[in-house]
C-alpha cells in the first residue's frame, strides 16, 4: 500500500457516518507501518473491542470499511480460518466481522460479514512476516500466490460490501 496519514485515512470510510468517521480511533505509528508489506490496513480499537477498520485501494480508490465483530458464534458456526489470508486459527483468533453497507441499506440494518483474524494481520500471515499461533495445514503456494490470494478475497469482500455489479 501507499503510505498513508490520519487525515487521508478518515476521509475514506465508505460506511460509516461523516462524524463516526472523525471520531473513530485511527492507529498510532502510521509513520513507523511496513505500507510495502500490507494490502489492507486493519486495526482493531482497544477501547472499542468489537470495533474493527479496514482500509485498502480497491479499484484503484482508497476504501475504509467499519467492522463490527459479530457476538453469537452459537448462530454462525464455528469457524477457525480466516476467509481473506486463509489461516488457521483457534476460534479465538478468528471472529466473524460484518459490515455494514454503505448508505440507507446499511442504515436499515443490511450487512456483510466474513470470518477474519481477529489482529487483522492478514497481509503479514500470507508473507510469513508473523506466524500464527496455530501449526498450519500444509500448502504448496508460494509467498505471491498467497498475497494474490489475499488480494483476491479482499476484493471480493469489499466487493460485497460495495454491492458492486460484475461488468458483464
Ligand atoms: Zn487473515
Amino acid at each position: 500500500m501507499t503510505p498513508l496519514s490520519e487525515a487521508e485515512i478518515r476521509k475514506v470510510f465508505i460506511n460509516c457516518s461523516q462524524g463516526e468517521a472523525k471520531r473513530l480511533r485511527i492507529p498510532s505509528g502510521l509513520a513507523d507501518t511496513a505500507w510495502d508489506s500490507l494490502d489492507f490496513l486493519g486495526w482493531r480499537d482497544p477501547g472499542s473491542p468489537a470495533a474493527a477498520y479496514v482500509v485498502t485501494e480497491w479499484r484503484g480508490a482508497l476504501t475504509g470499511l467499519v467492522l463490527r465483530l459479530g457476538t453469537d458464534r452459537r448462530a454462525t458456526g464455528r469457524q477457525n480460518m480466516c476467509a481473506l489470508c486463509g489461516t488457521v486459527h483457534s476460534t479465538t483468533d478468528v471472529a466473524l466481522m460484518v459490515a455494514p453497507r454503505p448508505g440507507a441499506s446499511g442504515r436499515n440494518g443490511n450487512t456483510v460479514g466474513t470470518y477474519l483474524c481477529t489482529d487483522l494481520a492478514c497481509s503479514l500471515y500470507a508473507r510469513r512476516l508473523k506466524r500464527p499461533a496455530r501449526v498450519q495445514p500444509v500448502e504448496t503456494l508460494s509467498t505471491e500466490q498467497r498475497v494474490a490470494r489475499l488480494q483476491t478475497n479482499l476484493d471480493t469482500f469489499v466487493r460485497r460490501v460495495v454491492g458492486a455489479v460484475e461488468p458483464t
